[in-house]
């Protein structure tokens, strides 16, 4: 493990599986990202005789994978249409050779008539399935490709397969089983857990000055900001490049050749901040993006999961921003009900949704609240994020509450949110004149509370389901079966004091932030010997090596070959290829 690898041991259930593929057993691995799934179809593809065989949807992945897998010194190859057919020619005979322990295909060539029939010569180590959602129609990412894996089964007998992904909803975990013919696959089901991302849920005020606040505590470093609109996502990147962040955007209304530029800086370079909607990032295993922000609310708590789950890779410290607001939260309640899915379809994403809702309005522990979706019981505060960080104040909002609701029912529950503020605010408006509101008796009735506090009460109102957003009448608000309790007493209910501006932790907690000064500029030294290395080799810089390893190496300034074995992340074959280099670099680093 270490020899090849650099990893110092295994992590979480690693060891477990990859001696059970060892010893021939089919396995389906539920891992979340950044988990450490690699190593559990890779060691054993070495370990056992024969070569394996990854099968992979994205081609950006596979090259990503195959070069890593090089620069540790693994026989690797991918097998996909960016090749031309010398290079897929070399493949072959490579593969017929012997010559191969990992083999990269995407799924429509691995069933091909004439790649069976090729491996039907050669002996197999293993089949590993990875991003094995791809079969199940539950997941967005359904690919119809996959359906004929199931076959690999009956074709290959004897020849262990693993299953591995990071989408853990049950629904997709049975559909991976049947569709794959896995059924007395072992299950090894991490926990969802990640620990090293700070999460922060903010209120939206000001996004731009919100996001720029956050991205001021992560400089030099890399991060994905998700926005809904290719419009957004345009305007946000040209402020920010205005501001001097180093900011691309990444959409798919741009042409291809711009959006492959931005995607290969973004993986190369060190500290690039790509403006994306959610075209961006499906594949990207960049594994030190530091930090993820949503500027709009995601569509579910799975899409969020997966989004900010691309933070942190590494297992370094990463920290999340979602900003929100009840003008996300109507629109993507919009989009559901004028969806043309079917109605059942609508209610799953509903549900989704309000899950996504809940951990943005709860007062406890965020990540409890996530966890705890996926069918986890974790600790009552993990104190890893903003509100086990700085405790959220509530206040008793019956009575505003009840106030908010009387203003609906007496304008005829026709109005919206800023409308029904003026009512209760007493501000007598050429429409609420109009309408004679300024003639009910609820109008000023809430002059205790300014026009951002009622905003609040409106958007927990519609959150916690009572008050419901008519889309169909242009977002008049209207009551809910949740209504009555509160219209008469019966019920009371407790709203959260919004915080609009998180307090970033992150330079408190990375790794980096912590070097004393002298050590900071070994690290830095060593991160421009890495780009010089990987701008020669026209690989990402993560490829020659991780920022945990320049930070050890940093730290622990080793002076030989020997003290170099002890680093994580120094592998023989980095140590061949690197080790010199670096220990030259140390010492003219220490020598300052
Ligand atoms: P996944 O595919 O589950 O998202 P990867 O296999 O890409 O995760 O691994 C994520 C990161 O963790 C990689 O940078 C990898 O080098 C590192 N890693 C994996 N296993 C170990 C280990 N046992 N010790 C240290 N680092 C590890
Ligand atoms: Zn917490």
């Amino acid at each position: 493990m270490h020899v090849v690898f650099g990893h110092g041991g295994f992590r979480g259930q690693q060891a477990e599986i990859v001696s059970h593929v060892i010893a021939g057993g089919d396995a389906i691995v539920l891992m979340p990202t950044g988990g450490g799934k690699s190593v559990c179809y890779q060691l054993p593809a070495l370990a056992r005789p024969g070569v394996g065989i990854v099968v992979s949807p994205l081609i950006a992945l596979m090259r990503n994978q195959v070069e890593a897998l090089r620069q540790l010194g693994v026989r690797a190859a991918a097998l996909n249409s960016s090749l031309d057919a010398a290079e897929r020619s070399r493949v072959r005979a490579d593969l017929r050779g012997g010559r191969l322990d990992l083999l990269y295909v995407a799924p429509e060539r691995l069933v091909s008539p004439d790649f069976l029939a090729l491996l039907d010569e050669v002996p197999i180590a293993l089949f590993a399935i990875d991003e094995a959602h791809c079969i199940s129609q539950w997941g967005h990412d359904f690919r119809p490709e996959y359906m004929q894996l199931a076959a690999l089964g009956t074709r290959f007998p004897g020849v262990p397969r693993i299953a591995l992904t990071a989408t853990a909803d049950p629904q997709t975990r049975e559909d991976i089983r049947r569709r794959l013919d896995l059924g007395v696959a072992r299950l090894f089901l991490a926990s969802f857990d990640r620990p090293n991302i700070f999460y922060n849920i903010a209120l939206k005020s000001e996004p731009k000055k919100q996001l720029l606040a956050f991205l001021k505590t992560h400089p030099g470093e890399s991060g994905i900001v998700y926005c809904l609109s290719r419009a957004t996502v345009e305007e946000t990147a040209a402020w920010l490049r205005a501001q001097g962040i180093n900011a691309l955007a990444y959409h798919a209304g741009l042409d291809a050749g711009m959006r492959n530029r931005h995607q290969d800086a973004f993986l190369a370079e060190d500290g690039i901040v790509l403006v994306a909607t959610i075209a961006f990032g499906m594949g990207i295993d960049k594994p030190d993006v530091r930090f993820v922000a949503h500027v709009d609310l995601p569509s579910s708590l799975e899409a969020f999961y997966q989004e900010t789950g691309r933070a942190g890779r590494d297992g370094q410290p990463a920290e999340t921003l979602l900003l929100y607001g009840l003008h996300d939260v109507t629109l993507r309640g919009r989009m559901i009900d004028q969806g043309d899915a079917p109605d059942e379809v609508k209610r799953v994403e509903r549900s989704k949704l309000d899950a996504l809702l809940g951990v943005c309005e709860t007062a406890a522990c965020r990540r409890r609240a996530i966890l705890a979706h996926f069918g986890e019981t974790p600790p009552v505060a993990c104190g890893h994020c903003d509100n086990c960080a700085t405790a959220v104040e509530t206040w008793d909002g019956t009575v505003a509450a009840r106030k908010a609701l009387s203003a609906m029912l007496r304008t005829g529950q026709r109005f919206g949110v800023g409308h029904l503020t003026d009512v209760l605010l007493g501000v007598a408006t050429e429409k609420i004149v109009r309408f004679g509101h300024d003639k009910l008796p609820t109008f000023g009735v809430g002059t205790e509370l300014d026009r951002k506090a009622w905003a609040s009460v409106f958007r927990q109102l519609v959150v916690g389901g009572i008050v419901a957003v008519d889309h169909a009448a242009f977002g008049a608000l209207c009551t809910t079966p949740l209504s009555g309790p509160i219209l008469r007493g019966t019920e009371t209910l407790r709203f959260r004091r919004d915080r609009p501006n998180p307090k970033s932790t992150a330079l408190k907690t990375t790794d980096r932030a912590a070097l004393d000064p002298a050590t900071e500029t070994i690290f830095e030294a060593l991160r421009a010997r890495r780009k010089h290395l990987a701008l020669e080799q026209g690989v990402p810089a993560y490829v020659i090596f991780h920022d945990s390893t320049l930070v050890a190496l940093a730290r622990s300034r080793p002076r030989s070959r020997a003290e170099l074995e002890a680093i994580p992340g120094m592998g023989r074959s980095k140590i061949e290829r690197y080790g010199d280099e670096v220990l030259a670099a140390l010492a003219q680093g220490t020598a300052k």
